[in-house]
């Protein structure tokens, strides 16, 4: 055991029953890799427990064996409230939606993540912000608690550490990493085929909906921030839905010279939803945090309230002004 944390979350798991797993809403392959990570370990712990995620599972994780008992909030039967929850991958409680009717008054959260800006929300917190996914710490976590990786494990375990690194490309990409992804392959994970059904895959909602956005691509500060827009009317002429939006910021990004993409994107409650990529100069986790929002240094997102020109505005020169103080620096 390294510190305290480790040793309450393994008590937490061991002494308790009857759980509640939930992640973030519009979940990525690390929270529903962790969702289902979970599963199987409280499976080998002999435990009971209810997966919950409040968006759903988008198809392309559909192929993980326990993502077909991840329940929306409306199919999950009455019952008394749970009091012990599990929260994976989840910065702040507010992103796991309205899961709050589930979880007893006296309830306690054990809350596992690797966000830097994790507020920890939980009653015993295991947050590793070194960490490249939640996944990588639910290695240790089985490791600690005397489990074995089977594959069904196993294969949660991946897709989250495969997703959060892009593919094993992002600067968290650790040599701890490659050690645990060699180790998952030795249990016999498919690497290719989740790769391709995680990051290569699109469906053609997903390819309209980034020919709709590219349209409105956007340049400013003698090209080091590009932006791009996806309206209400861009999710109805295409049928496309939120989860439909993975990657799409990464080619705002992704040009030359350019230091922060950011995808901006109307919510059906009129607010605007920005996601933030960048590439080494702002710290866009922090600009997040400070506009409500939260995540990573290079990968991070918030929720704006305004007009379309002043959301853009706002942010654009927030980006504006720590890009000239990273560029001082
Ligand atoms: P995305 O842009 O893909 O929605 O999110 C990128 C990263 O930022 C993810 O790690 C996600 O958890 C985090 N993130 C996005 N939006 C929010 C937000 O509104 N609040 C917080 N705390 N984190 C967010
Ligand atoms: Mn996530
Ligand atoms: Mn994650």
């Amino acid at each position: 055991m390294k510190n305290n944390n480790w040793a309450e979350a393994v008590n937490f798991l061991q002494e308790g029953d009857r759980f509640l797993v939930v992640s973030h809403i519009h979940p990525d392959g690390d929270a529903i890799g962790s969702t289902c990570a979970v599963a199987s370990i409280l499976d080998q712990l002999g435990k009971s427990y209810t997966l919950i995620n409040a968006s759903g599972v988008p198809e392309k994780f559909a192929f993980l064996s326990h993502s077909k008992r991840i329940l929306t909030p409306e199919q999950v039967r009455e019952g008394d409230p749970f009091s012990r929850v599990v929260a994976v991958d989840v910065a702040d409680a507010e992103r796991m939606g309205d899961i709050e009717p589930f979880i007893a008054e006296d309830g306690h959260i054990l809350n596992i993540d690797h966000h830097p800006t994790n507020d920890r929300f939980g009653a015993v917190n295991l947050i590793i912000d070194h960490a490249a996914s939640t996944t990588e710490i639910l290695c240790q976590l089985a490791d600690e608690l005397g489990l074995t990786w089977d594959l069904i494990l196993a294969e949660s375990l991946y897709t989250g550490l495969l997703t959060d690194t892009g593919g094993f490309r992002y600067a968290n990409t650790t040599p701890a990493v490659m050690k645990l992804a060699s180790r998952l392959l030795a249990v016999g994970v498919d690497a290719a085929g989740i790769a391709d059904r995680t990051l290569e895959t699109m469906t053609q909602n997903q390819l309209q909906l980034l020919q709709r956005s590219l349209d409105t691509l956007t340049f400013a500060d003698e090209g080091r921030i590009a932006w791009m827009w996806l309206s209400r009317q861009d999710f109805i002429m295409t049928g496309a839905n939120e989860n439909d939006m993975d990657g799409i910021v990464n080619y705002a990004r992704n040009v030359v010279g350019v230091d922060v993409g950011i995808l901006f994107r109307e919510t059906s409650t009129g607010d605007v939803k920005a996601s933030l990529r960048s590439r080494e100069i702002v710290d866009v986790g922090a600009l997040a945090q400070s506009l409500g929002g939260g995540g990573h240094a290079r990968a991070a997102g918030c929720t704006l309230r305004g007009s379309r020109n002043e959301v853009e505005r706002r942010l654009l020169d927030q980006v504006k002004q720590r890009l000239r103080e990273g560029s001082e620096s």
